[in-house]
Formats: C-alpha cells, sequence, structure tokens
C-alpha cells in the first residue's frame, strides 16, 4: 500500500492539540519568524500575546491569545495541510533553521513552539477571536461530530436535499466538520452505506452519524492514523491506522463478510467500499 497524500483529519489535529495544550497555555510568545509567504507571515502578529487556550475546529487548530494589553483577543489558526508538523522544544540558538521550517515562535520559558511543512499546503493566520472571514473553509463548517446539531436527521435533510454522492458531501465539512478521505470511508463502511449514494434512509442516517462519531472518537483514542507524513507533536506516528477496516484495504477480505473490498473513484477522490455489504 503506498500512499502518496495524506491530509491529517479531526482525529490528527485533535490529537496534536491533546498534546499541545498543556505545553502552550500560559506561555508568552517573546518573538517570531515566519517563512516569507503570505500562507504564514501572519505568524509573526502573535509576538507580545500569551496562549489562553488551545482548540480545534475541524481539521483547524485554534490557539486562543491574550494581549498584549489593550489589544483585544486573537486567535492564531493553524492548518497543518498535508505534511504540517507541530511541535515544542528547548531552543537552541546554535542550530540551524530547517529548510522545512515554516514559522517559530519563541516562548518566554526558552523553548520554541515550532510548524515545518514539507510542501507548503499547511497555513498559519492571526484573526480577531472568532473572526473568521478572511479563512472562508473554516467560517463554513458544520457542527462538530459530538455538537447536538448533527445527527441522524440533520444528515439525512442534509444529504437528500442535494442529491449528491454521500461521500463527497461528507468531505465538504458542511454536514459535520473534521472527517477527510480515510474516515469517510471508514464510517460508510461501518453504517453500510455506498459511498456513492444519493439518498439516505432514516435508518442509514442514523447509522452513519453514529459511526462518523465513533471512527473519529477511536481515530483520538488510537493517536491518529500515520499513512506516510502524519506525526503527532512529538514526532511519533499514529496508532490508528493498524486498525482501519477500509480504507487503504482495496483488494483484501471484507472484515465483516470477506468479500475482496474494491477500489474506486468518487468525484476525484480514491474510494474503497465493500461492494456485498455497502449496496447502492
Ligand atoms: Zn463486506
Amino acid at each position: 500500500m503506498r500512499h502518496t497524500l495524506q491530509m491529517p483529519e479531526l482525529p490528527e489535529v485533535e490529537t496534536v492539540r491533546r498534546q499541545l495544550e498543556p505545553r502552550l497555555v500560559g506561555a508568552a510568545v517573546t518573538g517570531a519568524w515566519a517563512f516569507p509567504s503570505p500562507k504564514f507571515t501572519d505568524a509573526t502578529a502573535a509576538t507580545g500575546a500569551r496562549v489562553a487556550a488551545v482548540g480545534r475546529r475541524g481539521k483547524y487548530l485554534l490557539v486562543g491569545l491574550d494581549g498584549p494589553p489593550g489589544r483585544p483577543a486573537r486567535e492564531l489558526v493553524v492548518h497543518l495541510g498535508m505534511t504540517g508538523r507541530l511541535g515544542v522544544r528547548p531552543a537552541d540558538p546554535g542550530a540551524g533553521r530547517s529548510p522545512y521550517l515554516r514559522a517559530c515562535w519563541d516562548l518566554d520559558d526558552g523553548r520554541v513552539l515550532e510548524f515545518h511543512d514539507v510542501r507548503r499546503f499547511g497555513r498559519v493566520a492571526v484573526v480577531p477571536a472568532g473572526d473568521y472571514g478572511r479563512l472562508t473553509t473554516l467560517a463554513r463548517l458544520g457542527p462538530e461530530p459530538w455538537d447536538p446539531a448533527f445527527d441522524g436527521p440533520s444528515l439525512r435533510a442534509y444529504v437528500n436535499a442535494r442529491r449528491r454522492f454521500v461521500k463527497t458531501l461528507l468531505l465538504s465539512q458542511r454536514p459535520v466538520a473534521g472527517v477527510g478521505n480515510i474516515y469517510a470511508d471508514e464510517a460508510l463502511w461501518r453504517a453500510q452505506v455506498h459511498p456513492q449514494s444519493r439518498r439516505l434512509t432514516r435508518v442509514q442516517a442514523d447509522l452513519l452519524a453514529q459511526a462518523v462519531r465513533d471512527v473519529l472518537a477511536e481515530g483520538v483514542a488510537h493517536g491518529g492514523t500515520t499513512l506516510r507524513d502524519y506525526r503527532d507533536a512529538d514526532g511519533a506516528e499514529g496508532a490508528n491506522q493498524y486498525r482501519l477496516d477500509c480504507y487503504g484495504r482495496g483488494g483484501a477480505p471484507c472484515h465483516r463478510c470477506g468479500t475482496e473490498l474494491r477500489q474506486t473513484v468518487v468525484d476525484a477522490r480514491g474510494t474503497t467500499f465493500c461492494p456485498s455489504c455497502q449496496r447502492r
């Protein structure tokens, strides 16, 4: 199995968030550097602020910033893109700067928060707290999977009103935030819904909403899925890749019925499903 692309999804971002929260809250940013690209130059605007919180929406990390005095609360928004890695380490002024460093923030206790991103699909922004007008994808995110606003009836209403492939709609971040290609395939397999269904029954929608919540929660519990580039805030791989039932298993037997899983393309996204368990 060869994976050329992997976009961190909710479980990977949440894993990083949980690691960073205790390490960053309370630290003051005394200086910053950014790679000269509009995707990263906002990083320097965090200088002088103190970290008040480390949150997440969908696949975005939201670092709450207080101050400096007289300035309203802001947020440092980080999207990991495909190869982004965020971590805290002791400052080492003698070490050279990695060619893949895109932003770094000096902390008042002698540590540094670093954002490395080989392929530069990531993004760093500093915005007034809660003001995501510059970040349209973040501004338009649907509810978090555990928000009561996301349930079987809301998912069914969304899908059945649009009549597009259910997998495409899951990836759109609109009916629910945080699902990407891996967890979409896993949830559809678990709920026994064909990825190219354009309508959901009440029963299917209830099963799929629950499956979305379950596969994401299990992904978090196992530190995320590492296929290629994803690493947590300590540089370690996740373990959820050893637990996948469907994604990336095309040609292998279905864990439920033994039928060979089929690999196809749905709206340009590689997709695996069971032709026996997931009928249209
Ligand atoms: Zn099957």
